[in-house]
């Protein structure tokens, strides 16, 4: 079975302009820079480096990403805690909090929450996603894919641990292969590529799956949706300088990182001088088109995460004041602002444990439980894939390490499950991968895999 998707992924590789398979193309470092810094989509009236001389956009940021690491203590702490117990035991001893958090506040499991606060009305639904204590799939229509943990950055608040040390966990051609069989093999219905990471835009495999895919839909008339999961530094990156025309070209949706329209809080959770050069490549996305009203086809949403342990503002009321404060500020303007609530995984939820806060934010999230947000959870639609092609129900539940498990037929692939979750007896059970599955719809067998984290989906708003 993988064979045959190697020859593909050998055929996409030699078109890739990038390296071959298994390609990772970090940024080059300071004092390599391919291209001077400005580009052929900047206008100087919009750009913020016209006024500020000092800055040279030319340069990586990861230099200065691994200096403040090496800083940092609390990291620092986190790396030996890692070498000694590993990632599987600190997610492990992750969960354990949470649920001695809810076990204190008296809180049943997240499906045992969710299945005694229902809506009466569910009952009578033919689409009901709540059956036996299980979140039921609906019909998948996004195909996400987390192609590498590589990133430019390593955010306070990362729940994917990415970092530019991350080089290893990097999506191969076989897999990137397999994953656009998939969407071709698909209904209609699956209308959603979602390529996500680290900074998916620094991944080799990133531009051959985004041209792949686009030419697909054009060539057989289907509506698709590709999504760019941006931290808007990687577009300044080196080497990068013609990354934005490539995704305007491609009609890629950017859903780009921006925790606050200030730069001291950006600065804070993502590190020095990322505030700055947000802004910068954000002139650049508009000048090239994006968010502009005359151009539908070019999207440009702003996503907002709180810095704190509390939750979101109103996302409508937020989204005026970031228009005003963007566009005031810096000439900028976007199409949506999306917010949304930290989960209590990863390096925050590491924090809520230093800071003693874990009981305290749990409870935060069980009183703001809002029953309507269940029927819109994004592991009813979706499809997530891990770099290794792993399958899962989304993103958290992939840095958790909690794969969908069943019978998997391709014997030859699969890691066995880890976590202890899935097992069966027998051990045949196991995470499955791309290469188990013709179709996304195969999955419709299997039910959601949720634990407590579960609740950071169904506070407020969702
Ligand atoms: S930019 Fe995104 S992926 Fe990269 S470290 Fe920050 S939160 Fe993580
Ligand atoms: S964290 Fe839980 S509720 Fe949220 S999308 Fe994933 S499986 Fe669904």
């Amino acid at each position: 079975m993988r064979g045959r998707y190697s020859i593909a992924a050998a055929i996409l590789a030699s078109r890739s302009p990038h390296r071959a398979a298994d390609a990772f193309s970090p940024p080059l470092s300071r004092g390599e820079s391919l291209s001077s810094s400005s580009s052929p989509l900047r206008s100087t009236s919009t750009s913020i480096a016209a006024a500020d001389n000092e800055s040279d956009w030319s340069t990586s940021l990861v230099d200065d990403t691994l200096e403040a690491m090496g800083s940092d203590v609390e990291r620092l702490e986190l790396d030996e805690r890692i070498a000694r117990m590993g990632i599987d035991g600190m997610t492990r001893e992750e969960r354990a909090r949470r649920r001695r958090a809810l076990h204190e506040l008296g809180v049943p499991d997240f499906m045992g929450y969710v299945s005694d606060h229902r809506d009466g009305d569910q009952d009578d639904n033919d689409n009901v996603v709540v059956r036996d204590g299980r979140l039921r799939r609906k019909s998948p229509n996004i195909l996400q894919l987390n192609i590498g943990l590589y990133c430019n950055q390593a955010c306070n608040h990362c729940h994917v641990e990415s970092s530019p040390l991350r080089t290893s966990e990097t999506m191969n051609a076989d897999v990137a292969a397999r994953c656009l069989a998939l969407l071709r093999n698909s209904p209609i219905t699956v209308d959603t590529l979602d390529l996500t990471g680290g900074a998916p835009e620094l991944n080799g495999q990133f531009r051959i799956l985004v041209s792949m895919a686009r030419a697909w839909s054009n060539e057989s008339g289907r509506d698709l949706t590709i999504i760019d999961r941006c931290n808007l530094t990687a577009l300044l990156e080196p080497g990068q300088t013609d990354l934005i025309d490539f995704l305007r070209d491609n009609r890629v949706t950017i859903v780009a990182s921006l925790p606050c329209y200030g730069e001291g809080n950006v600065d804070a959770q993502r590190g020095r001088g990322v505030f700055r050069r947000s802004i910068e490549a954000l002139s650049r996305l508009n000048d090239a088109g994006y968010g502009s009203p005359d151009r539908p086809d070019l999207r440009l949403d702003l996503v907002y995460n709180p810095g704190g342990p509390f939750l979101p503002p109103s996302q409508s009321g937020l989204e005026v004041d970031y228009k005003r404060e963007l566009m005031d500020n810096f000439g900028i303007r976007f199409n949506n602002l999306l917010t949304i609530t930290n989960m209590p995984i990863k390096r925050f939820a590491d924090f809520l444990a230093r800071e003693g806060k874990m009981k305290e934010y749990m409870e935060l999230l069980v009183n703001n439980y809002n029953h309507r947000t269940v029927e819109g959870l994004m592991c009813l639609n979706t499809v997530s894939v891990g770099w290794d092609g792993t399958l899962y129900d989304c993103d958290f539940n992939q840095q958790l390490g909690m794969g969908i498990v069943g019978d998997g037929k391709n014997e030859g692939w699969g890691r066995g499950d880890g976590d202890g979750e899935g097992r069966t007896t027998g051990g045949r059970r196991r995470r499955l991968s791309v290469f188990d599955i013709e179709s996304l719809m195969d999955l419709g067998e299997y039910s959601v895999r949720t634990d407590d984290h579960c609740f950071g989906c169904t506070a407020g708003s969702g």
